[in-house]
């Protein structure tokens, strides 16, 4: 059979909170060549609880990549063209493992879990002031059930083999880009155990100046510095041509937000608004969080990001379909909610798992309100998609004061945005164009790109200059900004602070 010449190629493992992907891109043009996609299941063991099966996780990153590893031959592309492949992951979810087994000691507690709530409470009581931004000037992030430290905590307080393991030094912690980089270097033969600073900087052990594991944050949450994994950049060889990026920070990289003050939002099962801002650490006096953007190279300088977390975006979609039911399928979303083309005065607070950035109140919770008799379920698909604008329109708000200098345009990427009346709405609710790549797969992309300028394997250069002009799709406000301030004061002014005060009674 007659082999296509490419050159080099690139691949990505893209392990996100709902699927696990593997791409492969040539690594001249960026073109996706193939791909291959598999759903992750989760578990919701009690109420607030969210957990996956680390096995299945790394079972799905397996099967992605022998499918697409068949469809790349039969595409009659040679797969010894590839090159580097980098791991992008979610975030924050928090793993336990047993180094001589290769066991995971429990199921991985998943970001937005919110079982720590009672730890952080504890935390924060023992906290001066009961401040709960004790911490940021190190970690760049406020005490929440977000980050990795206090699940971990969880773990070793409430999982009796965890605790053991720990006490017999055979405990290893890791985010999930950990996880599967240990696997995939040979596990309990001799696996590499690290993260990257992306990753580390989401665990609240990690000090985003020295860049380092931080013993005074491990002594606060009084986690055992040998469980961590040693600290890498994002562009490097760990060992059989891995390197690794968080799904956000690859998705900045993806799309190509080098410059300080670029920016770029992801929908996905939450929503993250990251922006650009250079070599020095900015912190947020808006609720933002301060987080490490990429290193991509050992001797390369560090890049920082603000950033605003949205915990429940895609997730609304899936809380639609499997617990109302009024949607079989994600993509009937969009149609549901274009039949009515509004809300009706319906609004929809998806609190689910407390309100992130810039509010950071885990005991919120969600709200519908505005029913009348007239009200259906495509009313409520429509105000779901206005939730997730307006959320992004307060983290907007949020930076923009943060900086003084207003965004002109949005770049987006992620599920979502397949949703193009989410699309439309997102740029009438924030009165700027939403700028959408037409290759979506900005977060693997961003991933590939990183392994790919890896020193030794240095097929991508990650110049602004060098790289490919991406073609995309623009979607311009529509109506009337006024209109869309009443109603974004509604959600934001009057509504949210509702939530919050609800949840503290
Ligand atoms: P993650 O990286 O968090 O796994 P993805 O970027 O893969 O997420 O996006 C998946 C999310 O997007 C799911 O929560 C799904 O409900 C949502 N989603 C996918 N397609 C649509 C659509 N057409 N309309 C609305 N939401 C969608």
């Amino acid at each position: 059979s007659n082999r296509i010449m490419l050159g080099p190629l690139v691949a990505a493992i893209d392990q996100g909170t709902s699927s696990t992907r593997f791409l492969v891109f040539n690594a001249k043009t960026a073109e996706l060549l193939s791909h291959h996609q598999v759903e992750i299941k989760q578990s919701f063991p009690k109420e607030g609880w969210v957990e996956e099966d680390p096995k299945e996780i790394l079972q799905s990153v397996y099967e992605c990549m022998d499918r697409t590893c068949e469809k790349l031959t039969q595409l009659n592309i040679d797969i010894s063209n590839i090159k580097a492949v980098g791991v992008t992951n979610q975030r924050e979810t928090t793993l336990v493992w047993d180094k001589e087994t290769g066991e995971p000691l429990y199921n991985a507690i998943v970001w937005l879990d919110l079982r720590t709530q009672s730890t952080v409470e504890r935390l924060i009581n023992k906290t001066p002031g009961r401040n709960k931004n004790h911490l940021k000037h190190k970690t760049g992030l406020p005490i929440s059930t977000y980050f990795s430290a206090v699940k971990l905590r969880w773990l070793m307080d409430n999982v009796e083999k965890v605790h053991e393991a720990v006490l017999s030094h055979r405990a290893m912690f890791g985010t999930v880009d950990s996880w599967l980089i240990w696997c995939l270097t040979g596990g309990k033969k001799g696996g590499v155990h690290c993260t990257d600073v992306t990753n580390a900087s989401r665990t609240m052990l990690f000090n985003i100046h020295t860049m380092d594991w931080d013993p005074e944050l491990c002594k606060y949450f009084d986690i055992p510095m040998e469980i961590l994994p040693k600290v890498r950049s994002s562009s490097e060889i760990y060992g059989l041509m891995v390197s690794c990026l968080g799904d956000q920070s690859a998705a900045l990289v993806g799309q190509m937000c080098f410059k300080d003050g670029q920016a770029k939002n992801t929908y996905g099962t939450g929503c993250f608004l990251l922006k650009n801002v250079g070599t020095k650490p900015v912190m947020s006096d808006h609720g933002l969080l301060t987080t490490v953007a990429y290193k991509l190279g050992r001797d390369k300088p560090a890049c920082y990001a603000l950033e605003g977390s949205v915990a429940i975006a895609g997730a609304v979609v899936r809380w639609l379909k499997d617990n109302l039911g009024i949607i079989q399928t994600s993509t009937e979303l969009e149609k549901l909610a274009a039949d009515v083309g509004t809300s009706y005065g319906c609004y929809f607070v998806p609190a689910f798992s407390g309100l992130y950035a810039p509010y950071w109140e885990p005991s919120a919770r969600g709200i519908i309100c505005g029913l009348t008799q007239f009200t259906n379920r495509s009313h409520l698909a429509f105000a779901a998609l206005e939730a997730v604008c307006f959320q992004t329109r307060e983290i907007l708000d949020a930076m923009n004061q943060d900086s003084g200098i207003h965004l002109s345009q949005l770049q987006v990427d992620g599920g979502m945005t397949s949703n193009r009346l989410l699309m439309q709405l997102q740029a009438d609710i924030l009165c700027i164009p939403v700028v959408k790549p037409s290759m979506p797969e900005t977060t693997a992309l961003g991933a590939a790109m990183a392994a790919g300028a890896a020193e030794g394997v240095s097929v991508w250069s990650l110049n602004p200059e060098d790289l490919t002009e991406v073609t995309s799709e623009k979607f311009e406000p529509q109506i009337n900004p006024e209109e869309n301030n009443n109603n974004n004061i509604i959600y934001s002014t009057i509504l949210l602070p509702k939530v919050l005060s609800s949840a503290i009674l």
